[in-house]
């Protein structure tokens, strides 16, 4: 039995001339919490769709739990165990708080047989309230999400992307434009989430301070390629890290 959840190999990705991902391997545990960060423009949004099938590859191979993910559509990935949230915010800002988070879970359940043998909400409310209450946004539940702050949007994003129980999830920059008490209170959450599921947490972020004490291990890319990978000890020490975010 293989503890490994994600598996990236050789993957590359062109845009007409420009090299945007560049012979990427690594692998991701069952439990991690992996950082990926790098300065803007290294491929990070990029790698994320190769991974999730978004985007097709111009060379290597992706697997999840042991299943490619290559030319999978959107809302099998739920089926596969895997949520993900999106560099610019995916809600709908006139919906409520709670129809935005059922609605990010009907995908998954409707294309499931037992929908047929379920009651009509499927659970979906029970869930997404669970979900609400969990992200401590209980007192939103049923406000329209486009009326909350940007920070508490994206604490919005991230519960739509556990509503189908997913194994792992992939969030680019989740923290992105939120303020400091927020940070605080998503990365609180995250941590608190990945200790009572053991879901495996692949993070996009930009900043250092939440990276450094959420995630276990980090992998930095610069110019498409990884050029570390390390404890968060060894990545504030390491001299290419420190180069590439300040070299030109
Ligand atoms: P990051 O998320 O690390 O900021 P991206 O993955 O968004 O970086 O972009 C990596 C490189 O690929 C950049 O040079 C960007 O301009 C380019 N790029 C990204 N998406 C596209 C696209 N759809 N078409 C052309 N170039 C793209
Ligand atoms: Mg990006």
């Amino acid at each position: 039995m293989s503890d490994t959840i994600l598996s990236v190999r050789n993957v590359s990705k062109r845009f007409g001339g420009i090299r945007a991902v560049e012979d990427v391997s690594f692998e991701v545990r069952k439990g991690e919490i992996l950082g990926l960060i790098g300065p803007n423009g290294s491929g990070k949004s990029t790698l994320f769709n190769c991974i999730l099938g978004q985007l097709k590859p111009s060379g290597g191979h992706v697997t999840i739990n042991g299943v490619a993910t290559d030319g999978v559509r959107p809302a099998d990935l739920s089926l596969m165990g895997v949520g993900r949230t999106f560099q610019q915010l995916s809600v709908f800002p006139k919906m409520t708080v709670l129809d935005n988070v059922i609605l990010a879970g009907q995908e998954h359940h409707g294309t499931m047989l037992s929908r047929l043998f379920s009651r009509p909400d499927m659970g979906l409310t029970e869930e997404a309230e669970r979900l609400i209450a969990f992200f401590r946004l209980t007192p939103y539940r049923d406000t329209p999400a486009g009326s909350l702050s940007y920070g508490q949007q994206k604490l919005v994003d991230a519960a739509m992307a556990f509503m189908a129980g997913p194994e792992i999830v992939l969030l680019d920059e989740p923290a992105g434009g939120v303020n400091l008490t927020m940070l605080a209170h998503l990365k609180e959450r995250l941590v608190a989430y990945n200790r009572e599921h053991g879901t495996t947490f692949v993070v996009i972020e930009h900043n250092m301070e939440f990276v450094m004490s959420l995630c276990t291990r980090i992998i930095v890319l610069a110019q498409g390629a990884v050029i570390a990978e390390g404890t968060p000890d060894e990545i504030r020490a390491n001299p290419e890290v420190i180069e590439a975010y300040l070299g030109g």
